[in-house]
């Protein structure tokens, strides 16, 4: 990459307010003039009369125009890349335990924006977000600072077509990108996964969970119902101590791995191929009791707009599983939309309980894994709620 001063973009006065008070986003309305700046390199930032205020990656067109990476000058852009790979590298060495899998590299949670990398034991799968992340030079960068520090088997790509078409980049087939191997095993907290890395959905497991499914083990017991199961994550955890688990979930490609997993892990786990909603409520309907229950639906509110209707959705899960919770029993109960904020989740919770008669005494609020570093000054680096409740009449 050249090592000449960077291009500038001017940004209004409203724009550096927000990087001033230490966000990392200036979005394309707060742009005061972008001249001659090529889509997805990185860019000199200074305010409208000129005052330098850092360096950061410029896309030509997302709506955030403009992802800090450095409140210097940076001249080797190169070399700031693999400096921010090697220190999300050191911080999992410090805080992530007992997994072959976890993320590497989450985003702005890492400095990065635009750039996730997981590890699945030997394998690794990245996922490339924006224009800059996205250029050749930057791709050479990435790659070659990843296999020096962790050598993995090989390096997987997942192209997500609806992000590549929002940043206005040509189409490209997900992929092995470098080494040959494409599926591995790996585990976590002892308990073993199939992983296929050109399958699934995200980059093949959901590894924010991966503290929550110990959390979990930790209080389950009796009867359990892992609710939008997935590959068995929490499942699998549970049937640790639990003296029956049953897994519920709309895909049945997930079930299908689901059930390869319980059998590497020498586990009886019954998978209902199922409509959560329909089966929650027939369940719920017909008298059903559980001594432990996991809800863990996909995100419902995409954005502000739908929040409502997401809402109802929460409550309507949260209050099925409440019903057939045993007293005594424990609720596991997530929410992954970060349009929802903890204390409206919790509002939910609490308004399902009251509804069904249920005190529930909060064991654990939770948060998405260490891997998926929650930056204080960008609330978007926080995501997941897992509330971990005990349930009595
Ligand atoms: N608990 C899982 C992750 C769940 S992700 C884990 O830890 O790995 C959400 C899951 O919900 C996906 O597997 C998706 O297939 C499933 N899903 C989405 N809508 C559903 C519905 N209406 N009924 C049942 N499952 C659904």
């Amino acid at each position: 990459m050249p090592s000449k001063p960077l291009p500038v973009v001017k940004i209004s006065r409203r724009g550096a307010k927000r990087l001033q008070e230490s966000h990392v986003w200036v979005y394309r309305s707060d742009i005061a003039s972008a001249d001659g700046v090529a889509p997805g390199t990185a860019v000199g930032v200074t305010d409208e009369r000129g005052k330098f205020l850092g360096t950061a990656l410029y896309s030509g067109a997302s709506q955030i125009a403009i992802r800090m990476i450095s409140r210097h000058a940076v001249n080797d852009v190169a070399g700031l890349l693999r400096e921010r790979i090697q220190a999300a590298i050191s911080y999992r060495e410090r805080v992530v335990r007992d997994t072959e899998a976890y993320r590497v590299i989450f985003s702005e949670g890492d400095f990065l924006p635009g750039l996730i990398v997981d590890r699945y034991n030997d394998l690794l799968s990245l996922q490339v977000l924006t224009q800059a992340m996205d250029a050749e030079a930057v791709r050479e960068v990435i790659v070659s600072e990843l296999s020096e520090r962790l050598k993995p088997a090989s390096i997987a790509e997942r192209v997500d077509p609806r992000i590549r078409e929002l940043e206005q980049l040509p189409a490209r087939p997900s992929g092995v990108i470098q080494g040959e191997k494409s599926n591995t095993i790996f585990s976590i907290n002892g308990v073993r996964f199939n992983y296929e890395a050109l399958e699934g959905q995200k980059t093949g497991a959901f590894l924010d969970q991966r503290e929550n499914y110990a959390a979990a083990a930790r209080y389950a017991q009796g009867e359990a119902l892992d609710v939008f199961c997935y590959q068995g994550g929490f499942a699998l955890h549970l049937a640790q101590s639990c003296s029956k688990v049953a897994g519920v979930d709309s895909s049945r490609p997930a079930l299908e791995v689901a059930d390869r997993n319980a059998g590497l892990n020498g586990r009886e786990i019954e998978w209902i191929e199922a409509n959560a909603f329909d089966l929650l409520r027939d369940y719920a309907d017909a008298g059903r009791r559980y001594d432990t229950i996991v809800l863990d639906p996909p995100a419902f509110a995409k954005s502000k707009s739908n929040l409502e209707t997401a809402l109802r959705g929460y409550k309507e899960l949260n209050l099925r599983a409440l019903k057939m919770l045993r007293p005594g029993g424990f609720l596991v109960t997530c929410c992954c939309s970060y349009h929802v904020a903890q204390a409206q989740f919790l509002d939910v919770v609490r308004d399902s309980a009251r509804d069904v008669h249920r005190n529930l005494r909060i064991v654990e609020n939770r948060r998405q894994a260490k891997d998926h570093p929650i930056l204080l000054n960008v609330p978007e680096t926080e995501y997941l709620k897992c509330v971990i409740a005990y349930v009595s009449d």
